[in-house]
């Protein structure tokens, strides 16, 4: 069809509209562009690195039943703290963003016979959601090294690795199918990590974010303690439990634990810890716990 000739009155009032939607459309492409300052007080965002979908057999291993846990999917967050002095991310995801970029109706991934994968976010367009690139992140530790918690790790090559000799060990270890080490191939050389050797690591150096030795899952698991200024103490879990009932009907770890009777004594730990300090724990695969958490680019602080 031929153009017609739009009067020229006409012609800029189309243009500006055409101005204020495509403006409208595209409202957070100007603040993506620049890091926000350092935050006054720490930040904690939470992102959707995916959901693990598991068969009845996968939940039986936790020690509970489907009809007992009633949700059965187990969500994968990722979660950045942004303080102050830096930034630190816990916990990297599933699968990894190059994959999930190749995947645009969402990337699917077998984690083991029991347990499937499906991610449709790269962690990297969250971190931009909030104005960080992997450059940006000052620290990178994970709970423990299994596969669904360090997809993105070799995005994090600029950052200090914070892990336990144990861990580190664990991770490379042969013929050890709970990780995938193609998914921290820069690690191993790194110059940049920083080894664990306390109970407890102060990670900024204010005592508002520490990580907190927790064995027995894997041989160096660790949990994270945030001080926020509104949200209060919160204890983000690692793998300590899967599903709350595990916590509440207070039976054996799993058997497939790195150490059933290490882990069992983790949890006592941490359960007389959360008690002293009035600590809440956010359990990090509890599916109905995590749909009712601020996502990012909303935050607690
Ligand atoms: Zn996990």
């Amino acid at each position: 069809m031929p153009h017609q000739r739009i009067p020229s009155k006409l012609r800029s009032i189309v243009v500006l509209a055409a101005l204020v939607v495509s403006q409208a459309a595209h409202p957070t492409q100007v603040s993506v562009q620049t890091k926000p300052p350092a935050p006054k007080t720490p930040r904690l965002y939470v992102f959707d690195c995916g959901v693990l979908h598991v068969t009845t057999q996968g939940v039986e291993r936790y020690h509970v039943t489907p009809a007992e846990v009633g949700e059965t999917r187990m969500p994968v967050p990722c979660f950045l703290v942004a303080h102050p002095r830096g930034a630190l991310m816990w916990d990297v995801g599933v699968i990894p963003d190059s994959v999930v970029d190749a995947q645009p109706q969402g990337a699917t991934s077998t984690v083991n016979p029991m347990v499937a994968a499906v991610v449709t976010r790269t962690l990297k367009s969250q971190l931009a959601q909030v104005g960080y690139s992997s450059a940006d992140i000052t620290y990178v530790a994970v709970s423990h090294a299994h596969i669904d918690h360090t997809a993105n790790l070799d995005a994090f090559t600029r950052s200090t690795w914070l892990t336990t000799r144990a861990e580190r060990d664990f991770m490379w270890a042969e013929n050890n199918p709970r990780v995938n080490p193609s998914f921290y191939t820069t690690l191993k050389d790194s110059l940049r990590t920083l080894m664990i050797d306390t109970d407890e690591h102060d990670v900024f150096g204010d005592g508002s974010v520490f990580i907190k030795a927790a064995p027995g899952h894997t041989p160096g698991h660790q949990v994270l303690i945030l001080t926020l200024a509104s949200a209060g103490r919160v204890m983000l879990s690692g793998d300590l439990y899967h599903y709350p009932q595990e916590r509440t009907f207070r039976r054996a770890p799993q058997d497939n634990e790195f150490n059933v009777e290490l882990s069992a004594a983790s949890r006592r730990r941490i359960e007389d810890y959360l008690q002293t300090t009035k600590t809440q724990l956010w359990i990090e695969h509890d599916f109905n716990a995590n749909a009712k958490l601020k996502k990012a680019p909303g935050y607690y602080d």
